[in-house]
């Protein structure tokens, strides 16, 4: 891992974040989709819409180290022939269950402090940007935050699943910053830590217990970020 961060703020000109795990709460918000999951198979009888769910995610997964630029269409067929569903239905499927109805629940899960947070990076000067995995423009709207920069792997930037680092390069080159200007936040040091990495910036890893080497915080009013809240 690169050097932890050591809370010096006065570099960094761009602060990218993970949305993920990292803006809102993923764990209640899995519970509760996992339940209308549940009621979905019990009422129409049947377990495919969650088989294929399952395995979309877990290959999704799987395939972050395959380094695609185009995975997403690819990931499809893959599900498709695995689950005996036609490619259109699972995208329908993912475009339904992953991407539209968790959109309403995210508000309530978003993280406390962070409205305050992105208010004043701003006042600061500082660029913010959002880069995830998954599409982010409607999340980040959901949660009402606003991002100067996005990234999402699988769009037309060539921009590729973390731990890939393009993300944050592309990001970088937009916002003009620098390696050593730029920090990412996330909550999972083996692709949000490990894209830093590989891109060279610092980073800091939501995280309940200590990662050894790494700066992690728990919320968002932690100290290391009061240089930024005052
Ligand atoms: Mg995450």
């Amino acid at each position: 891992m690169t050097a932890p961060f050591a809370g010096n703020w006065d570099a960094i000109r761009l602060i990218v974040f993970d949305l993920d795990g990292t803006l809102y709460d993923q764990r209640p918000l899995r519970r509760r989709m996992a339940f209308e999951l549940a009621r979905d198979a019990l009422a129409s009888r049947q377990t495919k819409t969650l088989r294929t769910l399952a395995r979309y995610r877990r290959l999704r997964e799987e395939w972050a180290e395959r380094n695609l630029a185009d995975f997403e269409s690819e990931l499809r067929e893959a599900v498709a022939l695995a689950t005996s569903t036609p490619p259109d239905d699972v995208a329908v499927l993912v475009s339904e269950w992953i991407e539209t109805r968790p959109l309403r629940h995210l508000r309530r899960y978003r993280f406390a402090q962070l409205a305050e947070l992105f208010a004043g990076i701003r006042r600061s000067g500082r660029t913010i940007a959002v880069h995830s995995d998954y599409p982010v423009a409607a999340k980040l709207a959901a949660l009402e935050l606003e991002a100067d920069h996005i990234a999402c792997a699988g769009d037309a930037n060539g921009v590729r699943l973390k731990p890939d680092p393009s993300g944050l390069l592309w990001l970088m080159e937009r916002a003009g910053a620098a390696p050593h200007e730029t920090i990412m936040i996330g909550d999972r040091l083996e692709r949000d830590g490990l894209a830093a990495q590989r891109a060279g910036t610092a980073c800091l890893i939501k995280s309940r217990r200590p990662i050894p080497g790494v700066t992690t915080f728990r919320h968002f009013d932690d100290a290391v970020f009061a240089p930024l809240l005052g």
